[in-house]
């Protein structure tokens, strides 16, 4: 399997985030906002949580609903208890991946199984089209052990989603074509992943510092990648202290966006349809 690549994107732009809590107060760092939905189109939000203090995750994220979207969880540290309307339960521990369908809906909480210690890992949110938005809810609970992993030279890439090198990932989705990588990274190790140019992409660090191109991207930040024509994917390399960061591409819906809260569908009458739903007990 080829995975070389002559015509790498640059970064298009650096993203800090923005300091928020969501749940009962937990605090994280909210990455992709809506402002960026139609950008990064599959994709609806990510946020990054990671603190030593108890105080800033304790109170855990108690029943909400979702519809319309995938929800991927992925964890580095610490232990999350899952449960949902429909009959899941599941437990969160570093290097799983718990990916959940929503589809017409599914109410679920997110609580914390320690009360101390670090809690760390990202959440993301991948769109449905609109034909399966409302399509039976889908639960997995990823082990550690389960995220298929390959090794090259300075670098351990864990494939959650998509294809890398080779190695098929967890997970595989037609309409959005995620590819979703935790890459571990050497110092000054390179790292090269075709992609077609119209996919959207962008890379967060969250140890250490890495460059694409000549833009230096450190921990805690998101570089959106430049869909440029004739691109073929996308090369990163370390710095001197290696990194750690998530690789994460799709191939955009270009559908409209509808979204109120944890809903997420194509029209405004869909959103009241699922507030409606939601409140008549027809969620669960
Ligand atoms: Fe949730």
């Amino acid at each position: 399997m080829d995975s070389t690549v002559t015509t790498p994107r640059n970064v298009e732009r650096v993203i800090q985030g923005q300091a928020t809590s969501d749940g009962a107060g937990v605090r994280m760092t909210r990455l992709l906002a809506q402002d960026l939905q139609r950008r990064l189109d599959p994709f609806l939000m990510l946020d990054l949580f990671g603190t030593d203090n108890p105080g800033d995750y304790i109170g855990g994220f108690p029943d909400h609903p979702h519809r319309g979207f995938e929800t991927v969880t992925y964890m580095l540290q610490g232990r999350m208890r899952h449960r949902d309307s429909v009959g899941n339960n599941g437990l969160l521990v570093p290097g799983s991946v718990q990916w959940m369908t929503a589809g017409r809906g599914v109410i679920h909480s997110e609580m914390p199984e320690q009360e101390e210690g670090a809690m760390e890992g990202f959440q993301l949110w991948l769109n449905l089209p609109g034909r399966d938005k409302m399509c039976e809810p889908w639960y997995r609970d990823i082990a550690a052990a389960e995220v298929p992993e390959w090794q090259g030279e300075g670098v351990v890439a864990r494939v959650i989603a998509g294809a890398s090198h080779g190695v098929q990932g967890a997970v595989q989705r037609e309409a959005t074509a995620p590819l979703y990588l935790d890459l571990h990274l050497q110092p000054g190790a390179t790292f090269a992943q075709p992609l077609p140019a119209a996919h959207n992409a962008f890379v967060v660090v969250y140890r250490g510092e890495l460059a694409v191109g000549d833009t230096g991207v450190r921990t805690r930040r998101m570089a959106i990648l430049a869909n440029s024509p004739g691109s073929d994917g996308i090369v990163l390399r370390a710095g001197p202290e290696g990194a750690r960061a998530i690789l994460v591409a799709g191939q955009p819906l270009k559908e409209p966006i509808a979204q109120y809260g944890p809903f997420v569908m194509n029209t405004n009458q869909e959103i009241f349809q699922a507030v409606e739903d939601f409140n008549a007990g027809r969620m669960a």
